[in-house]
């Protein structure tokens, strides 16, 4: 495949951005890929591993002569990570994040970009619960959404760059508007990690069931719960923080939802339950038939070695 950018700088080198720097390299993408992260330790791991052509010791080294530069940091950092670099973009090109809100984001990083650089916010809905520059594989995005979230008046040229480059790491692409893209996210993401981390503290303080009972017996269902409830605690503590409105909103249907079942239970509503799991197993079936989940029993998980 032909590069898209000559220069690409990826600020974080984490799950998201290891994964985003093996997959330009499958692509063919990019000419150069420097990287950046916080602390020595991810920057040593990052170097030893090659995970991108070069680590830089700053943010503002990594940037210089860029033409694409992709904030991967938690959402929370990146108002100030863009504070820093700013001065240092190369006029004219593109800068992007990964992060998984949007209108936090937004508010966070454009108003330190000067004229001249395009900004166009970016989100793939791809991830695992492991972080850290190790845990990236080059096939992530494969068949996975990323949402492109340009704002009004964005350059045109700069959003349908990014669109091809998304396209060629792997991953179907769909334009959204900012408050929209954080609707959708709360939905399909940030409250099924709320529910994840509640349902496995609930566990934790329900002391009659023993802890090697949770354990033992957690492919019950518990398991996947746990699964999600892995998550990096910095990025989903941000995620919350910076998503208030939205995730507050689904939240109060959720717990609509929940009362409404509790009732059901209470008052013997066997039809009720029958017609709500009918309709959810739809979805579920939905999904599969959508190319995004395995139909295979146990998530085609197979025996754990
Ligand atoms: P990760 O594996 O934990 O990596 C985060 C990177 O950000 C690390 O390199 C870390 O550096 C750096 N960092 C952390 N705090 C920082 C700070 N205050 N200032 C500067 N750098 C900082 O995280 P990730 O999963 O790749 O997530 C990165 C972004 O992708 C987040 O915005 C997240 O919302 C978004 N996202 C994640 C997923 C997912 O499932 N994981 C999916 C889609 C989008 P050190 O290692 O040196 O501390």
């Amino acid at each position: 495949m032909a590069v898209i950018y000559e220069r690409v700088a990826l600020i974080g080198l984490g799950l998201i951005a290891g994964s985003m720097s093996l997959a330009m390299r499958r692509a063919g993408v990019a000419g150069e890929i420097s990287g950046y992260a916080r602390t020595e330790a991810t920057r040593e791991t990052a170097r030893r591993i090659g995970l991108v052509d070069r680590v830089c010791d700053t943010a503002i080294e990594a940037v210089e002569d860029a033409d694409l530069v992709v904030l991967c940091v938690p959402v929370g950092a990146m108002g100030a990570v863009t504070k820093e670099i700013a001065p240092h973009l190369k006029p004219g090109a593109t800068v992007s994040d990964v992060g998984s809100v949007k209108k936090a984001v937004v508010e966070a990083v454009g108003p330190h970009l000067p004229e001249g650089v395009h900004f166009v916010p970016a989100h793939p809905m791809a991830g695992t619960e492991h972080s850290g520059p190790e845990s990236g594989f080059a096939e992530l995005f494969d068949n996975r959404w990323c949402l492109i979230v340009p704002e009004a008046g964005s350059d045109e040229a700069a959003v349908a760059r990014l669109v091809d480059f998304w396209q060629a790491l792997g991953s179907n692409t769909e334009q959204m508007e900012v408050e929209h893209h954080d609707l959708v996210c709360a939905v399909v993401s940030h409250i099924p990690h709320v529910i994840a981390y509640t349902m496995v503290g609930v566990a934790d303080d329900f002391r009659r069931v023993s802890e090697q009972e949770v354990i033992k017996f957690s492919a019950a269902g518990f398991r996947d719960f746990t699964r999600i409830a892995a998550s990096d605690p910095t990025m989903w503590r941000d995620v919350f923080l910076n998503n208030k409105q939205a995730t507050l909103e689904i939240l109060g249907r959720f717990t609509e939802e929940l009362f409404a079942l509790q009732r059901a239970i209470r008052t013997g509503d066997g039809d009720h339950l029958f017609e709500y799991f009918t309709h959810t197993r739809n979805i579920r079936r939905g999904i599969i038939e959508a190319g995004q989940d395995t139909d295979a029993p146990d998530f085609g998980r197979g025996k754990p070695k």
